[in-house]
């Protein structure tokens, strides 16, 4: 593999992600600000560099996997675009704002080089087995050339369109996972309330209209389906402050764009609520309890 990939932000997403491409083959150069995630990916074989700049310098392509638009914005105009080899793909996984991601693929433009993003799902657990789903947006020409990469790191790559469609895609569905996650978990309370077992709304609601994932997948009551985050006490799966986190960012590109959605205005405010009640590092499904414990009160 002759492509060499600057890997900046090697957290929970990037750390993993970051050691698939090592292992595929690719020449990776990784850093971090955070001295113990520079080490934890070393120690899985990431080979790593002493600073940003010093890692865009050597690459062909940047990736970027960072908390916020803030923290890539700041990067990229901290020197970062300015130290890349002219014609450099930038390409950030974040998950972050539609402007600011439109703002970023600009600056990178601007600055000579190529640019797309492309956040992913699938969390800790599919960074790891190499099983994401990316959302792209990015010319054609560049999603062709990320396809590759994205092919050792996921399962999938959806070309949504052109930059910031893959943020925009991504805060879409996440949007309605908030709301029908809310949704399942009031029926279930519901459902307790009028005696029914939950096993017994379980193979009614996922064979009838208002199947979804949040049931099928990931099912707020333990029991019906095993794997899901209730049947460990809630451990995550996808936390709460990142449902939080990316409802916020829904709020923001409704604002933007002058959409009036009530639900998914609603579905943020109740998430932050529970994150502010403790629920950050719980599963999102965990919002149950705050329903029932509500409920009860
Ligand atoms: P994290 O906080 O664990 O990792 C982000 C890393 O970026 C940190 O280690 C931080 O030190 C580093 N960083 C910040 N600025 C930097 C800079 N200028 N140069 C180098 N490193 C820098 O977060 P995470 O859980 O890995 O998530 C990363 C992104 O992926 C977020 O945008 C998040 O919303 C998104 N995401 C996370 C999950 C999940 O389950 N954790 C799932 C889907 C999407």
């Amino acid at each position: 593999m002759s492509e060499t990939v600057a890997f900046l932000g090697l957290g929970h997403m990037g750390g993993p992600m970051a050691v698939n491409l090592v292992k595929a083959g690719y020449q990776v150069l990784g850093f971090d600000v955070v001295p113990a995630a520079v080490e934890a990916a070393a120690a899985q074989g990431v080979p790593v560099v002493g600073s940003a700049t010093e890692a865009a310098a050597q690459a062909s392509i940047v990736l970027t996997m960072f908390p916020s638009g803030k923290h890539l914005l700041d990067a990229y105009r901290g020197g970062l675009l300015a130290a890349a080899q002219p014609g450099s793909l930038f390409l950030d996984c974040s998950t972050i704002n539609v402007d600011e991601a439109r703002e970023a693929a600009q600056l990178a433009v601007d600055a000579g080089h190529r640019a797309a993003d492309a956040p992913v799902s699938g969390g800790v657990v599919g960074a790891e087995a190499g099983t994401l789903t990316f959302m792209v947006g990015a010319l054609a020409e560049e999603f062709e050339a990320i396809a590759p990469l994205l092919e050792v790191m996921g399962k999938r790559a959806v070309h949504c369109g052109g930059n910031g469609a893959g943020q925009a895609a991504k805060i879409c569905n996440n949007m309605l996972l908030g709301v029908t996650m809310i949704a399942a978990s009031e029926a279930f309370v519901l459902g307790e309330k009028l005696g029914l077992e939950h096993q017994a709304l379980y193979d009614v609601i996922s064979t009838a209209s208002g199947q979804c994932w949040a049931v099928t997948t990931n099912c707020p009551v333990p029991g019906p389906v095993p794997g899901s985050p209730a049947n460990r006490d809630y451990q995550p799966g996808f936390a709460g402050a990142l449902m939080s986190k990316d409802l916020k960012l829904a709020v923001s590109a409704l604002q933007s764009a002058g959409i009036t959605a009530e639900l998914g205005s609603l579905a943020s405010q109740i998430y932050d609520r529970f994150v502010d009640e403790g629920g950050a590092g719980r599963d999102f499904s965990g919002i149950i309890t705050d329903i029932r414990q509500k409920s009860a009160e």
